[in-house]
């Protein structure tokens, strides 16, 4: 998993107080229990409640998981190159992703269709078309093109169309949507925005090493 807390990555191992009369918490919701794990990078203890119904606790019994500690997943510094309306849905969909994945991917759609009409000039009247155009304009990376693709499929745009037809709109989500937009929005804004000015900053200095190279010696050393 991703650390929520520093965002490296690591293998987890929960460890759980599961067992009845240590750590199992019965009200009349049903159960609750707390797991956690330690991040091996930052050293911090991940914390997450289960919640389920039936005497039996454990995978089979959940009805909900959340993070306790920390409350959300950070959010991934964004590159000062990406457009301040851009980074603002995108933070803003990073910030209640634990609380609401609805929220989160309704922000993160309506990035993505902002992103689609203004960078890949996708002209077509909803997400579902705009996303299709934007594949067979092969002006995307493969990879890219599929990783896009594949929040109408993620998202089952043909079950909910207004997903598409209405990108900003709160709509329920499947599991792991939300997660997979952000992650979608944060190579986009690469592809897009990073790369393109790093590159645009190299050849510039290229060429300013280039102008240090042919100046005539005499110049050089007065200046
Ligand atoms: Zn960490």
């Amino acid at each position: 998993m991703k650390c929520p807390h520093c965002l490296e990555n690591f293998f987890e191992a929960w460890r759980a107080q599961d067992q009845e009369g240590q750590g199992v918490i019965r009200d009349r919701d049903g159960w609750w229990t707390l797991q956690y794990c330690k991040c091996p990078a930052c050293k911090r203890a991940i914390i997450r409640l289960s919640h389920g119904e039936g005497e039996t606790v454990g995978p089979a019994t959940t009805l909900s998981t959340e993070l306790v500690r920390p409350r959300n997943v950070s959010a991934a510094p964004l590159a000062p190159e990406v457009p301040a309306p851009f980074a603002q849905d995108y933070l803003e969909a990073c910030t209640v992703l634990q609380d609401s994945p609805k929220a989160s991917a309704a922000l993160s759609r309506r990035c993505l269709q902002r992103l689609l009409k203004e960078q890949a000039g996708t002209r077509k009247a909803n997400l579902a078309a705009q996303i299709q155009e934007v594949v067979d304009s092969k002006t995307l990376p493969g990879y890219l093109a599929d990783g896009v693709g594949a929040v109408a499929s993620v998202g089952d745009f043909a079950g909910y169309p207004l997903k598409s037809t209405n990108a900003g709109e709160i709509v329920d989500v499947r599991p792991g949507e939300a997660e997979w937009n952000l992650s979608i929005l944060e190579s986009l804004f690469d592809f897009y925005f990073v790369q393109p000015s790093r590159l645009r900053e190299k050849a510039e200095e290229l060429t300013r090493k280039l102008q240090e190279a042919g100046k005539p010696q005499t110049e050089a050393s007065d200046g």
